[in-house]
């Protein structure tokens, strides 16, 4: 078994790997988001390790971009922010655990044994909202059960949008997270926004009821904005 750790700190990662082979796994350590997003993409993982403070990008960033791409591996995240809002938000991301730093390495040990007796979780290449479902692994979109007939990059941002539902997207997250590119600029908003406007066609276009909602000056959101 293959276990790919996403650690920063050198220490922790250190420690983990360690424990981790003293167990028998397989470790691959890696100490940014994108080195990590880079491993899972280019490697064979049974389980990723993620922690959420990372430089650059953070794991939840990753953790959204790893979904969009329909990677289904695992993911167990580990984080010293314990809030509940931080919690759901990383669940609503594509994790398949959590794990509050600090944390008893047994209890670490119990959860990864658990997530590889699960495999990767068959349903999680179905993202659902309203009557607007999406699959990952076949990149097929459909509305009220009619197929959508997207680009490449309007799956990816609609994939996105859901997984964010109900939450505020900025131009900067779109263009972290559906183009991989930090840095705004101007021709890459205006990208956006014409993949925007192209997907608010097909997606709510024919129907009633609209989903992809404009915020003026702040980005976008699917569905109400969620201020729980
Ligand atoms: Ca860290």
């Amino acid at each position: 078994m293959h276990i790919l750790v996403v650690e920063d700190e050198r220490k922790i990662a250190e420690a983990l790997k360690q424990g981790l082979e003293a167990e028998g796994y397989r470790v691959t350590t890696a100490a940014s988001g994108e080195d990590g997003y880079f491993c899972l993409t280019t490697g064979e993982y049974d389980l990723m390790l993620l922690d959420l403070m990372l430089p650059g990008r953070d794991g939840l960033e990753i953790l959204s971009t790893i979904r969009v791409k329909g990677i289904t591996t695992p993911i167990l995240v580990l984080t010293g922010r314990d809030t509940v809002e931080d919690r759901v938000r990383g669940l609503d991301s594509g994790a398949d655990d959590y794990l509050v730093k600090p944390f008893a390495f047994p209890e670490l040990l119990a959860r990864i044994r658990l997530l590889l007796r699960r495999g990767p979780a068959e349903q999680q290449h179905l993202l659902k909202f309203d009557d607007l479902e999406i699959d990952l692994l076949t990149h097929k979109a459909h509305r009220d059960s009619q197929l959508l007939d997207l680009t490449v990059k309007e799956f990816e941002l609609l994939a996105y949008l859901m997984r964010q539902q109900g939450h505020v997207i900025s131009r900067e997250m779109l263009a972290q997270n559906a183009w991989q590119v930090r840095e705004r600029s101007t021709p890459l908003d205006n990208v956006i926004d014409v993949n925007i406007a192209r997907l608010r066609r097909k997606v709510d276009g024919p129907f009633e009821r609209k989903l992809i909602r404009t915020l003026r000056g702040v980005g976008f959101c699917l569905g109400d904005v969620d201020h729980g």
